[in-house]
């Protein structure tokens, strides 16, 4: 399978896992939420358009993302033969807008965890602004301080990662998100996968489904 979309409620680990399988069997990632949050520190026009609603714990609006990431998959399919798609598609209308095209995704992986143990990940996550690697202050935390391991950056926490925003992202996660779980389900593509554990355990269940 080289078509793969990791799908999963915030914090249930999807970028954690999508980056270890791209660099593991060398099929790129693809996260919706880091090329905006990309755009917003470019200060693109892209990066004004959305940052309101990425800052609210929103969605951001269908066309927009849809646009985005056809781009985004066409451009990358010229070059390789598959892709990890990490936080796309959040709506119906996204999921059938990837579903006409041919670079549909083979299987979807969904990462489930339930509310309050995202939680507590999410408000212990913090980032290396420098090199953006991921840490987690209770399961993964920097050997010094909060600096990174890797380049010796503060650390910093996204700001949509504040609890009273998380709250917001769970509700239109539950209220836009998981009807995208039964359309593929019906496609026969969907394959629901237990969330919790350590990265290690997740990652071998994950594998295990992608036959990898
Ligand atoms: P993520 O990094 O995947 O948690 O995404 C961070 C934020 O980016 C989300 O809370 C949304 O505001 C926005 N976003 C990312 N992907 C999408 C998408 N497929 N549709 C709409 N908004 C998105």
């Amino acid at each position: 399978m080289r078509r793969i979309v990791i799908m999963g409620p915030p914090g249930s680990g999807k970028g954690t896992q999508a980056k270890i399988i791209s660099e593991k069997y060398g099929i790129p990632h693809v996260s919706i939420g880091d090329i905006l949050r990309d755009n917003i520190l470019r200060k693109t026009e892209l990066g004004a358009l959305v940052k309101q609603y990425i800052d609210r714990g929103e969605l951001v609006p269908d066309d927009i993302i849809i646009e985005l990431t056809l781009n985004t998959l066409r451009d990358l399919l010229k070059e390789f033969n598959g892709y990890i798609l990490d936080g796309y598609p959040r709506t119906i209308t996204q999921a059938e807008a990837l579903e006409q095209t041919d670079m549909k995704p083979e299987i979807v992986i969904d990462i489930m965890l339930n509310e309050e143990e995202c939680v507590k990940r999410l408000t212990n996550r913090r980032y290396c602004p420098k090199c953006g690697e991921i840490y987690n202050m209770i399961l993964k935390p920097p050997k010094v301080d909060e600096l990174c391991d890797k380049c010796g950056s503060k650390l910093m926490m996204r700001e949509d990662d504040d609890e009273n925003v998380v709250r917001k992202r769970f509700k239109e996660y539950y209220v836009k998100t998981k009807p995208v779980m039964d359309y593929y389900e019906r496609l026969g593509k969907l394959r629901v996968i237990d969330g919790s554990g350590s990265v290690e355990e997740v990652l071998k269940r994950i594998l295990g489904e992608l036959g990898l």
